[in-house]
């Protein structure tokens, strides 16, 4: 096998790295926005259930209320009517237990207020942060689309053209090749300069630059383990 057809490879994942560095951060942004509008969203929907819940509770303290105060006032007139101590006493009883019941109907209402006070501050608060969020969101959408349009029809290219570049490349030249690109900042092969790696600065001894340069073999830098190539052969 040829290096030629690493150093055309080397070339094509240059241009197709290049490109991806053009769209940078923004798909991970976008996702991100994305899944903390959906976050908003799903608290939103729950919190104005629960706020629906409270004002069926507070309504059904206020119903109570009103119905223990008619029964306390019945009972109220009822004291007019008693003949003796006993019954006096016995109704008595029954409006302290009424008393304590409203006072209890009344409590309860009060902390659903106020839970119902505070989800509605948090509601307000959430809707102008989902509403910021989506008009941040729809303009980064706008920008990662029209530069992933711009950039398609040349990835497309690219992709293409790296497939027929694979034809004949031999599986364990590929895996070390892949293996140096991600330890290498995406620089798999490297040009001899000055009798040194292009890619390391490393010395690279005389034999191996003949052999280079006559394409004889694949050689790799023995510092970085980039493939080696020499320009000047290639040029012919
Ligand atoms: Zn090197």
């Amino acid at each position: 096998m040829s290096i030629d057809k690493l150093v055309g490879l080397q070339e094509t994942d240059t241009k197709l790295k290049d490109l991806s560095d053009l769209l940078g951060d923004l798909p991970a942004k976008v996702e991100e926005l994305n899944h903390q509008e959906q976050s908003i969203k799903d608290s939103l929907v729950s919190n104005k259930e629960r706020l629906k819940e409270l004002e069926v509770e507070i309504h059904k303290r206020e119903v109570d209320v009103t119905q223990v105060n008619d029964k306390i006032s019945k009972l109220k007139d009822q004291l007019f009517l008693v003949t003796n101590n006993k019954q006096y006493d016995a109704l008595m009883t029954e409006i302290d237990h009424r008393k304590d019941k409203r006072s209890s109907f009344e409590s309860e209402s009060i902390d659903f207020l106020e839970e119902k006070e505070t989800l509605t501050a948090s509601v307000t608060k959430m809707e102008s942060e989902l509403d910021n969020l989506t008009n941040d969101l729809s303009e980064r959408r706008l920008k990662l689309e029209s530069s992933i349009s711009e950039s398609a029809e040349e990835k497309k290219e690219l992709d293409d053209l790296r497939s027929a570049q694979l034809v004949g490349v031999d599986e364990s030249t590929m895996l070390i090749y892949d293996k140096v690109q991600i330890h290498r900042n995406g620089i798999a092969v490297v040009e001899i300069s000055g009798g040194a790696c292009g890619g390391c600065g490393a010395h690279v001894p005389p034999q191996v630059i003949t052999e280079v340069r006559a394409k004889e073999g694949l050689h790799r830098c023995g510092v970085c383990g980039r493939y080696l190539f020499n320009n000047t052969k290639l040029d012919n």
